[in-house]
């Protein structure tokens, strides 16, 4: 198969997404972090993360969105309420902690010395690793009580955690997401999912990286994963911006765009502010993902990349 190379990107290869991560290792643009999935970020790498950030901070003004930052942390009892982990138990991870006596302390330093495995000597604590960046929002708005009749939004970006070890780049097990979520009426969720395609595309065309719309295709787990999987194409529940990045044959998602109907509302007990059980949506930036496709696409070195796309990152 043949690389290849745009006039002025880095290489990637069909079926091989370990060349594009080779070609970012040598150029320090990343720096391997120990296993699969988790590298550490250049200065480089960190500018352009840091402007696509701004890019989409760019496109919520005027919003009237509410900001909140969060630590890279939720509760465990509310990553068990939110659903995540009848959907996709294989992507969550826990922090498991040492809580023992003077006895289990000895035991797990024998172990240590012994170079065996210790972490039987954990136990999960009650802070779990966030999975997606709107997760932690929903408990916080739903003990506030009725939504206004506009509704309300939310910015909120977050370091998330996915269990899904790959020698693709774009698969890392720990990046950053930024969202912008909406909790209302129906109406209103589908008019916030409509905007941000658009906003999205907007996007894509300001960076200059192809891209396509697609509904998406996640990997629910089992059978009953299956029906959901296949519910969330037709309804078109879930839209993701495509970008070729490590491999030209299979695009990544680099952005989404997500209606959960009445979903969160029931599971949450998020009310409207007719007294109804309130509709959400909320669409997530991929801040890795884009980050790499512009590497991928513009080359190693930011300071050589278009001057339109370094205006939209930068100023
Ligand atoms: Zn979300």
């Amino acid at each position: 198969m043949s690389t290849v190379l745009q006039p002025r990107g880095m290489p990637s290869e069909a079926g091989r997404p370990e060349v594009f991560r080779d070609a970012l290792l040598r150029e320090g643009v990343l720096l391997e972090g120990g296993t699969e999935g988790l590298y550490l970020r250049s200065a480089a790498f960190e500018s352009v993360a840091r402007g696509v950030e701004a890019l989409m901070r760019n496109q919520m003004t005027g919003d009237g969105a509410e900001e909140m930052h969060p630590p890279p942390g939720m509760t465990t009892r509310a990553l068990g309420r939110s659903g995540y982990m009848r959907s996709f138990p294989q992507l969550a991870g826990t922090v498991g902690c040492f809580c023992g006596d003077d006895a289990a302390h000895r035991r797990l330093v024998a172990k240590l010395d012994g170079e065996e495995d210790w972490t039987d000597q954990q136990a999960t604590s009650e802070v779990s690793l966030i999975p997606a960046a709107c997760y932690p929002t929903y408990a916080i708005i739903a003990a506030r009580g009725p939504l206004p009749p506009e509704g309300h939004r939310v910015a909120i970006a977050a370091w998330c955690f996915r269990h899904e070890p790959s020698p693709d780049p774009c698969r890392m097990q720990m990046f950053r997401q930024c969202e912008s979520v909406f909790y209302g009426s129906a109406d209103g969720a589908r008019a916030h999912r409509d905007l941000w395609l658009g906003r999205a595309q907007e996007m894509a065309r300001m960076l200059d990286l192809p891209h396509a719309v697609e509904p998406a295709n996640d990997p629910f787990f089992g059978r009953a994963g299956k029906l959901m999987a296949r519910s969330q194409r037709e309804l078109e529940l879930k839209m993701e911006l495509l970008i070729p990045v490590s491999d030209e044959t299979r695009p990544t998602a680099c952005a989404s765009v997500n209606m959960h109907l009445d979903g969160m509302g029931q599971k949450w007990g998020i009310v409207a502010s007719d007294g109804t059980v309130a509709h959400t949506a909320c669409v997530g930036y991929g801040i890795e993902r884009l980050s790499l496709a512009l590497f991928r696409h513009h080359g190693a070195e930011p300071r050589d990349w278009p001057a339109a796309v370094r205006t939209a990152l930068w100023s």
